[in-house]
Order: C-alpha cells, then structure tokens, then sequence
C-alpha cells in the first residue's frame, strides 16, 4: 500500500472546503489552504505547469506538450458538501482519520480521493520525464456541488475560458464511473463503469395564485389543494420511455452480466421493448435512464392555519434526458396541469449530447481497462442519473469519460452521506490507470 497517497489523502480531507449556494457564505480561507497544500506536495506540477485560477477558487493546470495529439484533462472538484449532524459520525468529519482500513472523512469518496489520484499521476509523470506528445491539463472546480448560475459556476467558466482560447480536448475524466469489484457486490465480473453522458439536473416549480381569505369559509378547493391535484398528475403521467443510443449500448453491456429474464431483454431491448417497460416500472436504476424523471420534493402554502394560501407551490426536480429539452419538458408539463396551475423553470438546463462507443478514444480506453483491471473486466458504458461538472465542457470536447480509475469496494461509504469513507488503497489503482492511459495515448510511443 502507498503510504504517501494515503497521507496526502488525510492531509486534503483536514481542509473543509464546503461549498454553499451563496458566496458570501463560503469559507474562501479553506480554499486558500487547499492550494497551498497543493503547491506544497505537488512541486513537479507546480514548477512546470502554467496554472490560472478560473472564478473565485478554481484551478486550471496545463503541461505543454508537443501537440501532436489533442490534449486529455483530468477534471475532480475541490468542494464538498456540508456534513450534516456531527452526532452522527463516528470519525471527525474532517479529521482525515485511518481506521479499520480506511480513511473517513467528508469528501474521501466526493471527491478528494479522485483529485489525489490525478495529482500524484501527473506529478510522477513528470518526476519520470515523461514527454507527453500533447497537452495535459488539470482541472479542479470550486463550486461543483451547488447550484450555481454561469457567471459563478467554476467548470462554466473553465470550459469557456478553454473555447475562447480555441482549445479542443481529445478527452476528459471525471467523477461518475469506477471499476466495481463484482465479487464485493454478487457477480460473475468486475465492471468498469464509464458514464457516457449525464442528465441535466433542472429546477421546475408548479404554482397556482388565489386571493387568501378566511379558512372557515374555504368553498371547495384551496390553491395549494389545486398545487396537490398537479403533483398527483406528474405522478400519474410520467413522461414515456424512450431507447437512446447510449443506453441500448449500457444494457447491452450489462446483458451477459444478468441473470434470467433480464439477459435476453438487455441484449435486445428494442425486440423486447414491452418487456423492459414493465421491468423498468418497478426498477428506479432502469426507469431514470429511460425518461426524463420528475421528483416532487418541497411544498409549500399558507403561513398559517387560518388564513387560505394566496399562494402554493411546490419544486420538482427535473433531470432532463437527452432528446427532451426545458422547453419541450414545460410544453409536456404545462398539458398535463389540472385547476389553472402554472409551471415556471426556476433553474434550466438542457442536456448535453452523449458521448459515442464508436470512437477510437473509447476503444483506447477499453484496452488500457484490460491492461490496467485484467481482460475479464467488463466495460459498461452507461448514462449518469446524476450531474457532474465536466458537462460544462461539451463545447469544447466529444469524449468525457465519468470515469475515476477508482475500485469500488463494499467498504465505499455513500457520496454525501454521513461516515463517508474509501479503503486506505482507493488511490492506487487510478494512479496506475492514468500513467497507463497517458502513455497508451501518447502517438509516438
Ligand atoms: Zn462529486
């Protein structure tokens, strides 16, 4: 095991980098500390890259090459999330502690571990006098886990400045995909999971105004009652199953990994489409790559029992899959609404195009998957439910890869949860992965 990952792993996770909507809010102070660690235990990339501060705090490294070949940027985020009730963990959030294997800490699986890896790559890479034969950048944005418009997102900017200096990229990796180890969690093979695409995450609301009043003279309805007859509509008429190209390619790939019914389905969904609507009905993981998916979350109306709401709302969150559009998205929504409720976008997004199989960069990656995690391992390509930041460089790249290098084991604590942890040898593999890439890609070799 390699101790000096592991302590550089403790050693980013003691700075609480927690991002919030609001930059006021933001403890910039720990994003100041977190470049410093940076410069201090990365001296390599700190010497011989050019490195831009993009926004309030995020960083963009770039090692010229000779530009035979289109750059490959390695993309994690520096931020985390808020750590919940301290009661609950039983490490310190932020202590970066080793115990029972593995190294707790809010942000070790989102996604610490991951800029670790990219950082020790690169930087021994460098110690080995690689000559890489095209550009290398690095990219850790500040402000991944919050909503936040164009003009403050890290990753909006960094992909813009990017375009504006006419830069393409050959391909990106990103958070999302990760080789899991199949005898962990019940099959035949491992898997590495390499996310294609992402869906967009949008923030919709249904609303219906009214004129308040006395709450003992009501008459039937009351707005928010109109708002509870439009959220049981979305439920009752969800948006209808389509096959994108890229998830026909995911459950192809998962096929021989199924067992029974699921095998035959998979490996052909479109001649077995009834079928796999019926599956995907009672499979949340199979409905969410199919349609664009509506979640009620939040509700509200009157701020007082006796007086009738003059207001009522509620939010949904809307990841829109490729083919829909916000527009397209509201046009459905708006012919399904009952009682003259509205629909308003709070936050819009369309998705961005799906990356393809059927480019040489993918295939390159299948090959240093085999060299790197063994020939059995199977390669899913797959559409991510969630969101991450390397969707905000599709102007400027065609294969984003969400995939980490990382093995998932069941000692993986959730993303976001409390007791977040990784197994103190998360790092190495994906050290290893993009070493391996970085010379396979290389075009002289
Ligand atoms: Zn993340």
């Amino acid at each position: 095991m390699n101790e000096t990952y592991i302590r550089h792993l403790q050693e980013i996770i003691r700075i609480p980098t927690v991002s919030t909507e609001n930059d006021a809010a933001t403890d910039w102070t720990q994003f100041d500390r977190l470049h410093a660690f940076l410069e201090k235990t990365y001296p390599l990339i700190h010497s011989r890259m050019e490195r831009t501060v993009i926004g309030k705090a995020s960083l963009l490294y770039r090692w010229k090459g000779t530009g035979k070949r289109l750059p490959v940027l390695l993309m994690a985020h520096q931020d985390v999330v808020p750590t919940g009730r301290l009661d609950q963990w039983t490490h310190d959030p932020f202590g970066g502690e080793r115990d029972g294997g593995c190294i707790w800490g809010r942000g070790t699986n989102d996604c610490k571990s991951l800029l670790i890896a990219e950082c020790e790559a690169v930087e021994e890479v460098l110690r080995e006098g690689f000559e890489p034969d095209f550009d290398i950048y690095l990219s850790f944005g500040h402000n991944e886990e919050v909503q936040a418009s164009d003009e403050r997102k890290g990753s909006v900017l960094a992909g813009r400045y990017l375009a504006e200096q006419g830069v393409r990229i050959g391909c990106i990796f990103d958070e999302g995909g990760v080789v899991s180890r199949g005898a962990d969690f019940g099959q035949a093979a491992d898997t590495a999971l390499v996310s294609l695409a992402e869906k967009s995450p949008n923030d919709f609301v249904l609303y219906k105004d009214g004129a308040g009043g006395h709450a003992s003279r009501p008459g039937r309805h009351t707005v928010l009652g109109d708002v509870a007859r439009a959220m049981a509509a979305v439920e009752a008429h969800p948006m209808p199953y389509r096959l994108t190209p890229l998830a026909e390619a995911q459950l192809k790939a998962l096929a021989p990994l199924q067992d029974g019914e699921r095998k035959a389905i998979y490996a052909d969904p479109k001649g077995h489409w009834e079928a796999l609507c019926a599956l995907a009905e009672e499979d949340r993981n199979l409905d969410a790559i199919l349609h664009t998916t509506f979640a009620v979350t939040k509700a509200s109306g009157s701020p007082q029992t006796n007086v009738l709401p003059a207001h009522a709302e509620c939010t949904m969150s809307v990841r829109i899959l490729q083919g829909d559009t916000v527009e397209s998205v509201k046009a459905y929504l708006e012919s399904i609404m009952p009682d003259g409720v509205q629909v308003k976008v709070t936050f819009g997004e369309d998705p961005h195009p799906e990356g393809s199989v059927d480019s040489p960069e993918f295939r390159l990656l299948e090959q240093v998957i085999h060299e790197v995690y063994g020939a059995s391992t199977a390669v899913v390509p797959m559409v991510m439910t969630g969101a991450t930041d390397s969707r905000n460089y599709s102007a400027v790249c065609d294969n984003i890869f969400r995939f980490s290098g990382r093995i998932m084991t069941k000692d993986w604590g959730e993303a976001h949860q409390i007791d977040e942890k990784v197994p103190c040898d998360v790092i190495e593999p994906a050290v290893t992965f993009f070493k391996t890439f970085f010379r396979a890609y290389q075009a002289d070799k």
